[in-house]
């Protein structure tokens, strides 16, 4: 089926189609912080220690929630609470019934495209097992939207 990703909703994607709507940003594996006043929540350029910075992938995938309390199976967590992805998240595009971009890999057909548009994190994030938990507000980044 040609352009899939526009015709079919987010439920009703295959497992395979639901994985291949993926980017390989990574930008939901970098540490967040949430506002406990206004609820804002802003990105940090820490990353999660199992995510292959260079790839973009993550090392141990099949095991991510259990290694990761935290790491939420986005097929399994309700659609409209997405906000906290960055815009630019295929699924959170998807949910607003928006086009995917030009960079992702589905349009441009290379697995690249995302890393040589710079959205991917490639290159730009240090793993959370150099910085301490506390710190990680000196970490604030504001390239994520
Ligand atoms: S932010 Fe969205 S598109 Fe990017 S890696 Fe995470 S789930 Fe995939
Ligand atoms: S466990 Fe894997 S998918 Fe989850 S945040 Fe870490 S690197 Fe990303």
């Amino acid at each position: 089926m040609a352009d899939w990703w526009h015709e079919k909703s987010l439920k009703e994607l295959s497992a395979v189609q639901w994985e291949a709507l993926c980017d390989g940003c990574a930008k939901c594996c970098l540490h967040k912080l949430e506002d406990e006043d206004t609820g804002e929540i802003v990105y940090t350029k820490v990353r999660c220690r199992y995510l292959e910075e260079n790839t973009c992938q993550c090392s141990d995938y099949q095991n991510r929630s259990m290694l990761v309390p935290n790491c939420i199976d986005l097929r399994l967590a309700n659609l409209d609470t997405l906000n906290w992805l960055p815009s630019t998240c295929a699924y959170r595009l998807r949910a607003q019934d928006l086009p995917l971009p030009e960079w992702h890999p589905l349009v441009s057909g290379n697995r690249d495209s995302v890393h040589r548009a710079g959205i991917s994190v490639r290159g730009r994030a240090v793993s959370d097992e150099y910085v301490h938990s506390d710190g990680y507000d000196e970490h604030i980044v504001h390239w994520i939207e």
